[in-house]
This record gives C-alpha cells, structure tokens and sequence, in this order.
C-alpha cells in the first residue's frame, strides 16, 4: 500500500500473470473434462450437465454494501476481461452472506455500473447472475456434513476466551475445552444453533484444523455464528449465518468457478480455501477439479481514497454532495464528471495485473479519457471568464453597419469532416477570457494588450486599443478594431501575421451556462500517507462553479455528450442538472496535466 506513486503511463497490454496461468491450464486440458450443471450446484448437479461450454468460469464477487469505486472497475475489466478473453464466462455474484449491512439500492447500483463499464453476465441467453445467499442451505448441509466427519465442532468459549486461546505469530494457540465433543454431540449442538435453541453469540462453529499451524488463519477458522439479523433475500429463515472465509470458496465450486481472482490480502486465506474445498470434494458434496484461488494486487490511484468506509465519511459530512457527486471515485461519480467506460477500462487493462499493489498516478486516467475522447468529442468555442471585447469600428468595416452579424464556421471535429460545420456569427461586441487580456504584458505574452494584434478563432484579425476600468481599477471592456481583409477562409486572410489566436463567443448569440471546474479532491498524492487524516487535505479548490459564454452549437446539448471546449479541455453535461434551457457542464479534465507526480 505505500509505494511511491508512479508517474508512467503503463504500457499496454502491460504483463499480466493471470493471463499466463489461464493459457497455461487452457493448454494442460485439466479444465476440459469440467461439467456443468446450467447453473450453480452441488456435485451430483454439475455431474448430471453436459461438458461446460465455457473454457474458463471467473466470478466479480461485490459484497453489496456501497457503491463500486475505480479499485472495483479494476477486479471488473479483470474477471470479465480476462473471461472473454479466453473464451471463458464471468459470473457477476453478489456476496451478500453478511445479513446487516446490505440492501437491495446497493445491488441495483452495482448491476448497472458493471453493465455501464460495458459487461455483460448474460451469455448465450444464460444470466449469470447469482446471490450468495441462495447457497445459504448447501452451505449448511456442507457444515454438517464436515461436523459428522469430524473436522468442525461447535465451541462455546466466549468471544474474549477464543481470541486469548488463538495465540498469536510467535506462539501457538490453545485447543478449546470443546474441540474434543463427539461429532454426535456437536451435530446436536450445531442443529441447536440453527434451530435458534442458543443465543447470539453463544457458540460459534469451527473447522478442526490445527491450533498450532504457523497460519493463524488455520487455527480452527470460525465457519457460522449465531446472529438473528433479517437478511434482504431470505427474511428470518436464519438466525445463523456463514463466515465469509467459509462461504467464499464454497460460492466458486458451486458455480463451477476455475479461477478465483482476488486481492493480496487473502493470500494466508488460500489454505483454508483448499483445505476446505478440498474435503467437500472428497465428502462428495462439491464437483471436481475445484476452483482454484489466485491473488493479484490492488490498485491505488492518487489523489483519491477508496475505502468504502472514507467514501461515506465524504458523503455524510457534506465534503461532497453524494456518492456520485464528480469528484467521487465511484463509478457513478466518475460517470458523472464525464470519465468514459472505454477510458476506465484503458486504464484498468493498462495496469495489468501483479503479485504487488500498485499506486497509478490519476493522470494515467485522464491521458485515457483524453485518448478516447480526442477523436470523438465535437469541439466547440466557451468562454469560462468572460470579458467584453468591444469592436469600436465594426459599422465602418460592414455593408451591414452596427448591426451586421459575420456569419463565421468551424468544422465540428478537425479530423472528422462527416460530423459536418458548426456555424457562429461574429458581432460588434464579443466574450473573450479575462487572461487573455493584459494592460501591461508579462514577457512573452502574444495575446491582446494595446498596440497588439490577435486573431479572433474563426473569426477577423483584431488590434486592441484599449480597455476601461471601473472606480476599482478593474477591466470592465477592452476595445480593438478589425483589420480589414482578414476574414479566415477569404483569400489574403493570413496577409496580416499575428503571434496570437485566442477564442471568443459573439455575445448576440452566445449561450449561457454553468460549468464546474472540478479538480483533485485532496491536495496530496496519498491522502493518507504518514497516518494523516484525509480531511486535513481537502482541495479547497476541488469544485469551482463559474458562469460561461458558450458557443450556440452548445444550445441544446445532450445529457451526458462529451464535447471538447477548445483551448480549455474536455467538458460532459451534467447527468442530473443538466437542462437543454439550462446546460450545465462539468470539467472532466483539462487538455494538459498540470498536476506533478
Ligand atoms: P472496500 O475495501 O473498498 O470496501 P471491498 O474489497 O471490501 O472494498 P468488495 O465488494 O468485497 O469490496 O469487493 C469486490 C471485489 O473487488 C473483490 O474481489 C475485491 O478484491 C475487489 N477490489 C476491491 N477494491 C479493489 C482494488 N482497489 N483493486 C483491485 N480489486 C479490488
Ligand atoms: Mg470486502
């Protein structure tokens, strides 16, 4: 989790390890003899199905307690990616064995922000998508079926008493008072738990492994606790409920899964995983060959947190408007300030996949989503700071007189003359950005400043020749008068040289608008670094909200069209506050980085 964050962006297709061992055991044909029963199942399920048509089976495992964020995107283009990848399917399943935390608002999100990544579980008209907790009877009747085999029992020390007798790395455990009861009397106990005979927390039940294993994860692992809690899809038939640890491997084999990708920090888990699977192959319960588990690292990103539990802390203490409030790294957030599946996906697929946690630096998102962007959003004109430019001999210069509007064109995209023109008029008074203007020019300032010579974008060659100030001394107007002739598109255009263009709005026909410049969320590349809390570096500046000028082929945009303002960056409208009346657009990112690693 704290390796210094790298600036690169990752070559692609970067290496990927997973991808290796998926070929490896296409190419040993171990996988070839794999039943599958057309749905999840125990072994005398899959036994009765036919050959499985998929080479491989993957599984995105949420637990449906909060929104996706990009950590998730990346497990997503992962399973699924590497699924279709290698002809295989990918099961999207909601791990929702934890009665108290989950709702069924998180399960209709994370449903459609995978779809919005652009995955599908349904394959060949099969849905692949599964719940834990319809495996809730199996996973009993495999507990029992371990207590009569004598490798689980039900212990009755009390919470404190089994932490002290678990031990710890240097010392081995204790065994429990009750890790000797017959498998009898544990069946008994265990049908007591279940039938709701012992109170929460009372007893628990635990695999017979060994209390001595350097692995403290196999000092006899919790497998149920008694908990009476209302589950979301199975109401109060349970007043027990299945560890994870326990539940996890036991989803995969029923489902058929051959590769079980997960984050690193389950690597002292695979142990228990095998040993756990492995005796309910040989009980019978479970299909062979058994799924295999495999960890990659996780990916950090700069500037953001991930954490689910930081991500509610932002929510509910109003540092940011909701969970898909732009600057949020969900995937509803992300969505919403305008990052494209493509581009996400660009990035996940980017960073490959390794045996360490990565730290990518944000900037490698933003270089994807200008790469996806930059051949496809229309281009147009805003005016994000405006200031009025008053062209004080436009009657003099037109047939028209004051009142002439010069009709003036730009292609829609430069590389991509089907998207047609766009079509603007330029009138005697027009909205340009206040940096563009300078009384006094800084060194190397080509723009406008009395005596020099710009080009209005599209437009005439203007010379400035002044500005008025108010009682502040601030610039309220700035004037120039047109150069004769320098039409752009008329022949002689180019005869006058200047060193500047800068990009205007007609203020006859310019649009209103609001747009949000947002920014990184934290000031720090690793909010959290040296044990900091995050809130002591909020950007202060993450979110400024301006009103603009925009060009009129802007009137009318879309909800959620990608459109590059030129000169200023990449620009979505806003998926919620968006009005055709009313546009609202969100930075997503400006054409440059101008954040350093
Ligand atoms: P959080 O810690 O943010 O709450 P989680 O891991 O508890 O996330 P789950 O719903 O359990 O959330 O995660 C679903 C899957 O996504 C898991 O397989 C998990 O390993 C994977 N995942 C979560 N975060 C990342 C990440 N940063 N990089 C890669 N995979 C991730
Ligand atoms: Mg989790």
């Amino acid at each position: 989790m704290s390796q210094p964050a790298s600036k690169a962006v990752p070559p692609a297709p970067a290496a990927n390890f997973l991808r290796t061992l998926i070929e490896r055991d296409i190419a040993s044909g171990t996988l070839q003899s794999r039943r599958f029963g057309g749905s999840p199942g125990d072994a005398a399920h899959h036994a009765a199905g036919p050959l499985d048509p998929a080479k491989i089976r993957t599984r995105f495992p949420p637990e449906p307690n909060g929104y996706l964020h990009v950590g998730h995107a990346k497990s997503i283009c992962l399973n699924f990616g590497l699924a279709r990848d290698h002809g295989g399917i990918c099961h999207l399943r909601f791990d929702d064995t934890n009665p108290e935390k989950e709702e069924q608002e998180y399960v209709d999100a994370i449903r459609e922000a995978v779809q919005w990544l652009g995955f599908d579980w349904t394959v060949d008209g099969t849905s692949h998508l599964y719940f834990a907790s319809d495996y809730f009877d199996f996973m009993y009747r495999a507990a029992e079926a371990l207590v009569s085999d004598g490798l689980a029992y039900v212990d009755e020390q009390t919470a404190e008493q089994m932490r002290a007798n678990r031990g710890d790395f240097g010392s081995p455990g204790t065994d429990s008072p009750f890790r000797s009861r017959t498998p009898t009397e544990n069946l008994t106990r265990l049908r007591q738990m279940k039938a709701g005979d012992l109170a929460d927390g009372a007893a628990v039940l635990r695999a017979r492994i060994d209390m001595a294993s350097p692995n403290i994860n196999l000092r006899d692992p919790a497998l149920y606790r008694i908990k009476r809690a209302t589950h979301h899809n199975t109401g109060d038939t349970w007043c027990i409920y299945p560890m994870y640890t326990y539940a996890h491997p036991i989803e995969d084999a029923l489902e058929g899964i051959t590769h079980s990708f997960c984050t690193l920090e389950f690597e002292d888990q695979r142990p228990f995983y095998d040993w756990l699977l492995g005796h309910l192959a040989r009980l019978g319960l479970l299909a062979e060959p058994l799924p295999r588990q495999y960890e990659f690292g996780r990916l950090n990103l700069t500037y953001i947190v991930t954490s689910k539990r930081k991500l509610r802390a932002l929510v509910e203490e109003g540092i940011v408007s909701g969970w898909d409030d732009p600057r949020m790294p969900t995937l509803f957030g992300m969505r919403r300030r305008g990052y494209t599946p493509a581009a996400i996906r660009a990035m996940a697929d980017g960073t490959g996949a390794s045996k360490t946690n990565i730290w990518l630096d944000y900037s490698v998102l933003d270089g994807c989503l200008r790469a996806d962007l930059e051949g496809q959003a229309p281009r147009a004109m805003a005016v994000l700071a405006p200031l009025k430019l008053r062209l004080t001999n436009w009657a003099e210069c037109f047939a028209g007189g004051a009142g002439h509007i010069e009709p003036c064109q730009a292609p829609a995209h430069p590389q991509r003359p089907e998207l047609g023109l766009r079509r603007f008029g330029l009138s005697d008074t027009v909205w340009i950005e206040a940096d563009d203007f300078a009384q006094v020019p800084p060194k190397g300032f080509f723009r406008l400043f009395p005596g020099n010579k710009v080009r209005l974008k599209y437009g005439v060659v203007v010379e400035c020749t002044g500005c008025t100030l108010d009682a502040e001394g601030r610039v309220t107007e700035v004037q120039a008068t047109v150069v004769p002739d320098t039409k752009s598109g008329t022949p002689g255009a180019d005869a006058v040289k200047v060193k500047g263009t800068i990009t205007w709005v007609s203020a006859h026909d310019a649009v209103p608008a609001t747009v949000r410049l947002y920014d990184r969320l934290f000031t720090q590349a690793q909010p959290e670094a040296e044990g900091r809390d995050f809130r002591e570096v909020l950007n202060p500046n993450s979110l400024v909200t301006v009103q603009a000028w925009l060009e009129p082929s802007l009137a009318g945009a879309a909800t959620a069209s990608h459109w590059q303002f030129e000169r200023h960056g990449y620009f979505v409208t806003d998926l919620k506050d968006h009005r055709a009346d009313a546009p609202v657009f969100n930075r997503i990112t400006p054409l440059k980085d101008g954040w350093g690693g």
